[in-house]
């Protein structure tokens, strides 16, 4: 194994606002609470400091009209035109040096992408990366730049024949699904809070892609009071035999956190143990992994879940190398410090009860629409 945690100190010298629920400082979070559990200490394992991007590599993906207005904001002045690109907004406010930051982190997930291509590395984590709702003209969601399609293209371009992209974010990633929605190279899986009742509102069971792609896009949308029982359920009855059946190449995992029960904006229940279960799961499907940070937004727990994400990559258990040196309370809600796994949690058998049905239901159309296409169940 060779594995590569792509981090630099220059996320922190960004911000989106002090109200704004994306915090690129969670980077360096987890990057010390993984250097605290020992979870760099592998002869297999290095950190590497990306450097931004290149405007050209934004081009990849976005439209000239787009990389020009985005670039037109580094300053941090607003004028209203920008509305138009979806900038200014609550979510996607112009902020000083809004265009260096997208291109830090398109660099961030670019030299991992760029390690896995070269076989340097065979598994990868860039923790600010994952923005999956960028759109090709314009931003939405916290997303300026959609560093995922931009990595699968790379791929693709360099001799990856089948790439599976898995996004366990509580959103549907939106981006990601229309730059591939009529192509059979990319497998797309969206696990995610519906539509109905949380933004990007898409994502339902009967998007499955078109043309050539027809069967290629997956999404299996959860209502609100799912826990970590129903998830493992229904992540295990679809992802594992789809990639079973498609046999990728590489994985793109978007393993964003705002599933947990403490997420401010989102209304899923899980702890970090149906996380990591989630997580071992994809870190079996393929021996080839690039994995990108994503949402999140109750940043201790993100940075907890995070840190056991890259223990579960690598195969290695965190040791706390510091027990008992520094306070607790820092990444945890009173819970002890050297304790990186959540207290479990499951839901009332009333709210169990209606999950369930709702859940059974979306399974049961992927089996009879998808799982034919891929020869599953024949
Ligand atoms: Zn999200």
């Amino acid at each position: 194994m060779k594995s590569v945690f792509v981090y630099t100190s220059a996320f922190d010298t960004y911000s989106l606002g002090t109200d704004h629920p994306f915090k690129p400082y969670k980077a360096t979070m987890v990057h010390e609470l993984c250097y605290r559990y020992g979870l760099f200490d592998h002869p297999w394992i290095r950190v590497f400091e990306p450097n931004p991007a290149a405007g050209e590599d934004l081009a990849e993906f976005h439209s000239p009209e787009y990389i020009d207005a985005l670039k037109s904001c580094n300053g941090g002045h607003f004028d209203f035109t920008m509305l138009h690109y979806g900038l200014g907004t609550g979510d996607n406010p112009v902020f000083k040096g809004v265009y260096d930051f997208s291109l830090l982190v398109l660099g961030a997930t670019l030299a991992g992408t760029r390690f896995i291509i070269t076989g340097e590395a065979d598994t990868v984590f860039s923790p600010v990366g994952g923005l999956h709702h960028g759109g090709y003209g314009h931003a939405e969601g916290f997303c300026y730049v959609n560093d995922i399609v931009i990595a699968i293209r790379r791929l693709l371009a360099n001799g990856y024949k089948r790439v599976l992209y898995v996004d366990i974010d509580a959103h549907h990633g939106n981006g990601v699904q229309d730059a591939f929605y009529d192509t059979d190279r990319v497998l797309f899986l969206s696990l995610h809070q519906n539509g109905e009742t949380l933004y990007p509102g898409t994502g339902f069971e009967n998007e499955i892609g078109e043309g050539k792609g027809r069967g290629y896009t997956v999404n299996l949308p959860l209502p609100e009071y799912t826990d970590d029982e129903v998830y493992v359920r229904a992540f295990r009855e679809i992802f594992p035999p789809l990639a079973r059946a498609y046999r990728p190449d590489c994985v793109v995992a978007q393993i964003g956190l705002d599933t947990l029960k403490r997420d401010p904006l989102t209304n899923l229940r899980l702890t970090n143990n149906g996380y990591c279960t989630v997580m071992e799961e994809i870190r079996r499907s393929c021996p080839k992994i690039l994995a990108l940070g994503g949402g999140g937004y109750s940043v201790p727990d993100v940075v907890r879940g995070w840190t056991l994400a890259w223990a579960i990559l690598n195969g290695i258990k965190p040791v706390d190398r510091f027990l008992g040196s520094v306070g607790s309370g820092v990444y945890g809600h009173g819970q002890a410090m050297e304790d990186l796994y959540d207290q479990p949690h499951r839901v009332s058998d009333a709210l169990r009860k209606s999950v369930d049905i709702y859940v059974d239901n979306k399974i049961a159309y992927i089996k009879a629409h998808v799982f034919p296409v891929h020869g599953i169940g024949a």
